[in-house]
């Protein structure tokens, strides 16, 4: 029988308390997740590396507290990462030594450091000491990094990335294996490094995710090398304004399909990034109900109504597939997402500018309507109103700021007054961001709010306050710009050296 792995992403500020824990694993369970995946990053209390402990991140005790309190399940299996997806250690004090590359951008250790390998034990030994799951994974995806350094690029050279990633990960997956656990390590760096692959020991359990396709193809790559594989589709909530239902759907019924044919040892449900005003108490009935649909095939609605409600899976279709469905900027996924142009970016006027042309057009009325639809369904208080707040408000934000962009050519005063009214619309997200945060979600989300009304504020005051068209009036684009000063008709501060 295939395990059945729902992975929780606890690296991206989630600070849940010991009682969410107990509840979110029992509901893995009782939805047909056979473990827990917590993926930690550098939000886990390694005794070994106090200076990049954060606050209210998992502890050890949490952890040993939530295993004796599951004693028939389901598994707690550790995610960690000792390469890539070590922005949170390299971006530390402390921690900025090991980056591959310069550290501002860094996000990722470099393998050629000295003490590299030491690091990256000393993580896998508190994760063991804590951690009694046969099965430790050990990260190793997205390694874009590999070969950067001037350290790296020469040794890269004699004996290639694939050389650099083998000889970091390799070795520990042997050490892992002596100590009677199985390594495991994400795929997408050894499709594209097939070499490593022999410096892997048989027991490594690969998982291969595909969140935009079946992993047929990719998995066969790995199977018919020898190895177990774990097909890992997504809960595709971590690029979307919310959730991207229909897509989520048919990822995790691909990956059940192809995992079948493919022999595979699981399935790991991935769900990620719960931050930029994502929320998981929105996303558990889905989580959940991909968890009865791998487990028997439960037809999809009733998966998602066994845990949550009538409004819930009406809604969801709303916000999750016919709302996405309308827009092409709701729909991108790259880091011109929609989460980063409204809020992760620093920049919410990012959104109007990708997002103007759809709002003034057919798409954006057609959007208001489907909030509207989706505000009658909704009690007051729903898990999903906060979707519908962050879409609404986005909406709202918009369209104010074109209005603005209009009314600017005539007279600044109604600009600004138009420009008061979105930041107004703005404000609207900052008791939503403190609840999340209050319950375990992003403390970093109300910051990042307060930092953008700040910005608006400063735009707002850098508008021209008389009445009708000024002389040499700024362009208003000039205006949004965050290194904007009154004055510098010519926009000097733009032209100077940018890192
Ligand atoms: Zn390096």
């Amino acid at each position: 029988m295939q395990v059945k792995i729902w992975l929780y992403d606890l690296a991206r500020e989630q600070s849940p308390t010991a009682t969410q824990l107990l509840e979110r694993s029992r509901a893995a369970a009782a939805n047909g997740y056979d473990a827990v995946g917590l993926y930690l990053e550098h939000r886990f209390a390694y005794p070994s590396t106090p200076w990049a402990h954060g606050d209210g991140i998992l502890t050890p005790q949490m952890v040993r507290d939530l295993r004796a309190a599951l004693p028939d399940g389901p598994r707690l299996i550790p995610f960690l990462n000792v390469l890539g997806h070590t922005e949170g250690f390299v971006r530390t004090r402390g921690g900025a030594h090991l980056a591959e590359g310069p550290a501002r951008f860094s996000a990722s250790i470099c393998p050629s450091h000295p003490a590299a390998q030491q690091f990256a034990r000393m993580l896998i030994a508190d994760a063991l000491e804590v951690f009694d799951d046969e099965w430790v994974h050990i990260g190793g995806d997205e390694t874009w990094q590999l070969g950067q350094c001037p350290l790296c690029s020469v040794r890269a050279e004699k004996i290639g990335k694939d050389g650099l990633y083998a000889e970091h990960l390799g070795p520990l997956c042997h050490w892992l294996v002596e100590r009677g656990r199985r390594p495991c390590l994400w795929g997408d760096m050894l499709l594209q490094h097939p070499h490593a692959l022999d410096a892997l020991p048989r027991e490594t359990i690969l998982f291969d995710w595909q969140y935009d396709r079946a992993p047929g193809e990719t998995s066969r790559v790995f199977r018919e090398r020898g190895f177990d594989v774990v097909c890992s589709p997504a809960v595709k909530s971590y690029h979307a304004p919310w959730l991207f239902l229909d897509q989520t759907r048919e990822n995790v019924d691909l990956h059940r399909r192809d995992a079948a044919d493919l022999g595979a040892l699981g399935i790991c449900v991935t769900s990620w990034e719960c931050f930029g005003l994502s929320d998981y108490r929105s996303l558990l009935p889905v989580v959940y109900a991909c968890g009865q649909r791998l487990a028997d095939e439960r037809d999809w609605t009733e998966a998602i109504r066994a845990n949550s409600d009538d409004a819930y899976v009406e809604a969801a279709e709303i916000l999750g597939a016919t709302i996405p469905n309308r827009s092409e900027v709701l729909r991108r996924t790259g880091l011109d997402r929609f989460r980063f142009l409204f809020l992760l970016g620093q920049d919410p006027f990012a959104l109007w500018r990708a997002w103007r042309g759809e709002v003034r057009g057919e798409i954006g009325p057609g959007i208001a309507a489907d909030l509207a639809r989706v505000d009658r369904i909704l009690p007051d208080g729903h898990t999903l109103r906060r979707a519908w707040l962050v879409l609404d408000v986005a909406l709202r934000w918009v369209q104010q700021v074109e209005q603005a962009a209009e009314r600017y050519a005539v007279d600044p005063a109604e600009s600004r007054a138009a420009l008061q009214a979105g930041r107004m619309q703005l404000e609207r997200l900052v008791p939503l961001a403190e609840e999340i945060a209050a319950e375990g979600g992003s403390s970093v989300d109300p910051v990042r709010i307060a930092r953008v009304l700040d910005h608006v504020a400063g735009v707002i005051d850098n508008v021209p306050t008389g009445r009708g068209l000024q002389r040499a009036q700024p362009a208003f684009d000039e205006l949004l710009r965050r290194d904007y000063v009154p004055g510098d008709q010519a926009g000097w501060g733009f032209a100077g050296p940018r890192t």
